[in-house]
């Protein structure tokens, strides 16, 4: 463990507590309707900064609506003017990265080194995306009516809705925002009321580097200006990221209007360690699921399953890495992880503290001390990595995602048991497996019911793979070798017989 290493109120000269930031609605900076606002938090200090607008429902409309004018121009702009404008975007983004990894860091207290990483692959995205958009196409079929000829085009959908979580926030905003903008849709953005302001500087340098007016809009408030966005009749598509809870009443909304939803929900992944894994890989990889972003993670493996053969191998050698965890401000690049990212996530996962205390069935394996509790911590809105023994499979600890480095621990015996309790949860966005055997490996990633399965690694990402969700983790899909499948839409066009000949 380390002490908060920097003095607070000092962390972030750059940034005037005092100051108020603007919605950007059609290309202008603008305040609330009804001059409404609401304050940031520093979650490592516990103290609130900026003024960050709460956007009224006639803002949401204003803001649509002018996403809606923009369409058609942005839609008929060809692809080599789009793209000279992304290339000056990623290049400010490249100049920018260290204000924006910073800015995520004020906002949501994760490690200076997560929100560099992510600020940093936010350019080579947009270039990734903005190159592959010259190869959306269509197809020539000969269809079986005689005479006549048929082709599909790939067309933009329209105005997308875009609702983003606050544990990164501008990665998983870029997921829905590049291949929206890059394939000819316009946007309006809500960005999580935790990390408003790193979003709406996102956007700014957009409209410096010349994407037009109205083109990508920022509305900000919290779920009811996300609820008035996702309820909208003139939005053809919303993509959200958030909870399982949220993510249920966007998808009724979006039902109701038809409009088309693609949903990255919540998560419990499964790491499961056989009793042929090298055992100090494996530890590492457990250390990753239950540490990475102080546990605020959708892909944490927040259920560690453990053959009974190694367990208490493993458990020494986990309990000792989690125990040697460097903890404190974000901003120290030593620091593995810090604050939790609210004072309602805070609440949030010390009250599972409690829970694990209350069962009967449940028993602390280490871990379970919160701010002040923590020897050299002593601050904030901090908790230690938590490790806690949950045989019921009714344990809350075990079911519910907790969001914070707490991990519930489970014996097995037999791969079919294994498989069983892994999908013995409603989630279903990722899963891992720490096996030498190679017919194993492909046997259980096959059986594992998540979208995505590790095998001997955990928290691997790459663009051009596929990240999405299945059951209650989610519907469809972002990344991957087709991004702009989820954001235009095929359109048939037929050709009748020549005309030139007699009738
Ligand atoms: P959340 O559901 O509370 O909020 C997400 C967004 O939805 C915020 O912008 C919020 O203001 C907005 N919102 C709240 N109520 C709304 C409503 N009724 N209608 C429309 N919008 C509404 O989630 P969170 O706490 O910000 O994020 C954490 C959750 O996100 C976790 O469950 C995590 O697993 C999940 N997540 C999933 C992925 C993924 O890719 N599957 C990635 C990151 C986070």
């Amino acid at each position: 463990m380390t002490v908060a290493s920097i003095e607070a109120g000092t962390r972030f000269p750059e940034f005037d507590a005092e100051q108020s930031y603007s919605m950007i609605i059609d290309g202008e900076h603008v305040a609330a309707a009804d001059g409404r606002t609401f304050r940031c938090l520093d979650p490592f200090e516990d103290a609130e900064w900026g003024y960050v607008p709460i956007a009224t429902e006639a803002d949401v409309d204003r803001a649509v609506a002018a996403a809606r004018r923009a369409f058609p121009a942005w839609a008929g702009t060809s692809p080599w003017a789009r793209l000279e404008i992304f290339r000056r975007w990623s290049a400010l983004l490249r100049e920018h990265t260290a204000e924006l990894a910073r800015l995520q860091v004020h906002e949501n207290g994760k490690t200076i080194t997560e929100m560099t990483l992510a600020a940093g692959s936010l350019a080579a995205s947009l270039d990734h995306l903005a190159q592959s958009a010259l190869s959306i196409h269509g197809a020539t079929v000969a269809p079986v009516m005689p005479g006549h000829e048929a082709w599909s085009v790939r067309v933009p959908l329209g105005v997308v809705g875009a609702i983003a979580p606050w544990n990164n926030p501008l990665g998983l905003l870029a997921s829905k925002l590049f291949p929206a903008l890059v394939s000819g849709n316009t946007i309006v953005i809500k960005p999580s009321e935790v990390t408003p302001v790193s979003t709406i500087r996102l956007v700014e340098l957009a409209h410096e580097a010349g994407v037009p007016a109205g083109v990508v809009n920022v509305v900000t408030g919290d779920g009811a200006v996300g609820a008035a966005l996702s309820n909208h009749p003139d939005l053809d598509k919303v993509a959200f990221t958030g909870s399982s809870a949220t993510g249920r009443k966007v998808a009724e909304a979006a039902g109701r209007n038809l409009a088309r939803v693609t949903l990255e929900l919540g998560g419990k992944g499964a790491n499961i360690v056989f009793a042929d894994a090298d055992i100090p890989h494996a530890v590492e990889g457990l250390a990753t699921g239950t540490l990475a972003g102080t546990g605020q993670a959708c892909n944490a493996g927040s259920r560690i399953f453990l053959h009974e053969d190694v367990r208490e191998e493993v458990l020494e050698k986990l309990k000792a890495r989690l125990a040697a965890v460097r903890i404190g401000d974000p901003l120290d690049p030593t620091n593995e992880i810090g604050p939790l990212a609210s004072r309602a996530q805070y609440r949030k996962v010390t009250g599972y503290f409690q829970v694990a205390a209350d069962e009967p069935s449940t028993s602390l394996i280490q871990g379970a001390r919160k701010g002040t509790e923590i020897p050299d911590v002593a601050a904030g809105l901090f908790v230690e990595p938590t490790l806690v023994d949950t045989p019921d499979r009714n344990s809350r600890l075990r079911r519910e995602e907790i969001f914070g480095p707490v991990a519930s621990v489970i014996t097995f015996r037999t791969e079919d048991e294994v498989v069983a309790a892994a999908n013995d949860t409603e989630f279903g966005l990722v899963s891992g497996l720490w096996t030498r055997d190679l017919d194993r490996a492909r046997r259980v990633s096959k059986r594992l019911d998540t979208g995505v399965v590790w095998i001997n690694t955990w928290r691997a990402f790459s663009g051009n793979v596929p990240f999405g969700g299945r059951k209650a983790s989610g519907i469809g899909h972002e990344l991957g070798l087709d991004p702009f499948a989820d954001y235009t839409e095929l359109k048939a066009v037929w050709l009748g017989p020549d005309q030139s000949g007699p009738a």
